[in-house]
């Protein structure tokens, strides 16, 4: 059986990260991917500045496009609110390339591939091994980079505690006169869909084009039709081609844990996706790093490593995503009030987000506060 220091299972930018962070110390390691690489992943692919600044190397032979200004449309009353940037805000990739650059870095330092291998179940110990189709494999330490479903979560024991919100794409080529008009801009049209928003991010040759439903909500929304919609608002009547995957973000982080039996949950697994764009690429990196990091400065001992990654997320991750859940919940359960405010501060307030996206602040403590000064200011 084939014995390695650490196993990570996903190749997606948790666990490709993590394995590049690891092939620098010298500790061996593995990825088990189920799929044969490069694999689509369902993602409209945006890397906003905060992801990029974190890759330790130059990722510009997969960025298809890069958006300098991204633009904002609320309803119908509300006029465009653009932000601009002297460095890019979001650079658009296409998942399969560039998860499978980052792993091909990983494995140019010595990290071992194991790919159209499926983990099918664990049995744990003091060494784990980890039961795949084909065959079995050693290792002290599991990253579970794993991504939204996670089975190596369930089969190490953990409930389903964060909150998973439903997400359409579709990559689709349009007549080269559209593609010209769209494709200048990346942009996200807030009141598309209720308790969501809708995205078009262009790429080399086509669009990404998606709708999410952002927070919790009973209400019924058929996403497939708000698509259609949203194609009229941008003026799309025709398809040449289209592909269309429907899948799910976790925007709420497991309230369980994050490490038990020497798994360390990174990225979708552990359910760190921003909770107000459902942006999943940066934590995912982040947090492959961390738990990397954590197992590397333990010197391979599974306590100070566990102590150390839940040490780090509470300083890093953590307060962000907790923050920006209840900002979420505010943005999209109340639309009246939010375009209210936004009417007003929109330009303001998109600045702040794109400072975000920018990694160039954080989720305010008080914006609740602030936005009830600046409604007093604006009646009194
Ligand atoms: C429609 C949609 C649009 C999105 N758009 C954006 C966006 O524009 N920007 C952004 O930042 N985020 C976006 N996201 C979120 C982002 O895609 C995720 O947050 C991110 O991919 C999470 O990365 P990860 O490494 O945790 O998992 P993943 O990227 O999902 O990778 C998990 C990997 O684990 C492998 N795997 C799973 N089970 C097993 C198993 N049993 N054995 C072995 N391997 C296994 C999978 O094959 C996969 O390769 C979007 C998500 C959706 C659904």
């Amino acid at each position: 059986m084939k014995s390695f220091d650490v196993a990570i299972i996903g190749s997606g930018p948790a666990g490709a990260s993590a394995a590049f962070e690891l092939s620098k110390s010298g500790i061996s390691t593995v990825i088990i991917e189920k799929e044969i690489l490069p694999r689509y992943k369902t993602c409209g692919g945006g890397l906003v500045f905060r992801g990029l600044k974190m890759m330790p190397f130059d990722i510009s032979s997969v960025v298809e496009k890069e958006f300098y200004a991204i633009d904002t449309y609320f309803s119908k009353k509300h006029p465009c609110i653009t932000t601009r940037r002297e460095k890019p805000i979001v650079s658009m990739v296409m998942r399969d390339a560039f998860d499978n650059l980052i792993v091909e870095k990983a494995k140019s330092n010595g990290v071992t591939l194991l790919q159209n291998h499926k983990v099918v179940d664990i049995t744990f110990g003091d060494i784990q091994t980890i039961h795949t189709t084909e065959g079995d494999i050693a290792a002290k330490f599991i990253i579970a980079a794993d991504g939204a479903l996670s089975p190596i979560a369930k089969i190490a024991g953990w409930k389903e505690t964060r909150t998973l919100i439903p997400a359409l794409e579709y990559e689709i080529e349009v007549p080269a006169a559209d593609f010209e008009r769209l494709s200048n801009d990346a942009r996200f049209d807030i009141d598309a869909i209720p308790y969501g928003y809708a995205w078009c991010f262009p790429k080399k040759n086509h669009l990404s084009i998606g709708v999410a439903v952002v927070v919790k909500t009973n209400k019924k929304i058929n996403l497939k039709e708000y698509y259609a919609e949203y194609l009229k608002i941008l003026g799309i009547t025709e398809i040449l081609k289209e592909e269309g995957h429907g899948f799910v973000i976790p925007v709420a982080p497991r309230t369980d844990t994050f490490v038990q039996k020497n798994v360390f949950l990174t990225g979708d697994s552990a359910g760190l996706a921003d909770p107000l764009v459902a942006e999943g690429i940066s934590n995912s990196i982040l947090s492959g790093v961390l738990a990397a990091q954590s197992i590397i400065e333990s010197n391979l001992d599974y306590e100070k490593a566990s102590s150390l990654y839940i040490e780090k997320l509470e300083t890093t991750i953590l307060p962000e995503v907790q923050k920006a859940g209840v900002l979420a919940h505010h943005f999209y359960n109340k639309k009246t009030f939010r375009n209210i405010i936004l009417k007003k501060y929109g330009q303001y307030a998109a600045e702040a987000m794109t400072d975000l996206f920018m990694g160039e602040r954080s989720y305010p403590d008080d914006y609740l506060k602030r936005i009830s000064k600046k409604i007093k200011e604006a009646i009194f």
